[in-house]
């Protein structure tokens, strides 16, 4: 966190073809990590019987949670598929319900995947060089329904905290799969 100084401002890299910067810190996301956020679960099994594929690395900064702060930073969403469905962030919600966050797409192709407390979903395309503004109080995740790296930089309220609870216990209510070569959006069944 040392490195940026965030009462006096600094720049920082950011490739916009592939989204890594030197300075920022990677996370990354294998498949065994979000097994039961797939719908087809023998899907899954048999995948890790195999690998355990880089689903997707997010770079940020180790912003400080401080009201007035904006952390920023990239997430890089690997092509592919599980079963039918393709490969997706975890998604969450806000601690803090009523923040949005802006996503700019620098690479790729997909869907904003959202959806509210009440169950009212929206699902709007990501393409190379437009943003999207996610609206307070919905929980978000992307879907990459291209053949190449979904990269998108982001920014939201940095005291706007995550939480990944009804998403990890529940789903959501939507899920985007492969059908005849075209990505649709289903209701999920599990729900
Ligand atoms: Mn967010």
């Amino acid at each position: 966190m040392n490195q940026f100084d965030w009462d006096r401002g600094f720049p920082l890299d950011f490739d916009l073809e592939t989204g890594r910067s030197e300075a920022a810190q990677t996370t990354k996301r294998y498949l065994s990590q979000m097994q039961g956020m797939f719908f087809d679960s023998d899907a899954v099994k048999e995948i890790l019987e195999k690998e355990d594929p880089l689903i997707y690395e997010f770079y940020e900064l180790g912003y400080p949670e401080r009201p007035g702060d904006l952390a920023f930073g990239t997430t890089i969403l690997y092509p592919g598929r599980v079963g039918d469905e393709y490969y997706m962030t975890k998604g969450h919600f806000h601690t803090r319900l009523e923040t949005s966050e802006v996503y700019y797409t620098l690479s790729g192709e997909g869907y904003m995947v959202m959806e509210n407390p009440e169950g009212n979903t929206i699902e709007i395309p990501l393409k190379k060089n437009e943003a999207v503004y996610v609206p307070r109080r919905y929980a978000h995740r992307t879907v990459n329904t291209g053949n190449q790296p979904l990269v998108l930089f982001f920014v939201f309220d940095a005291d706007a905290g995550h939480n990944y609870g009804t998403i990890e216990t529940k789903g959501y209510h939507k899920m985007v799969v492969e059908r005849d070569g075209k990505p649709v959006v289903i209701d999920n069944l599990k729900w």
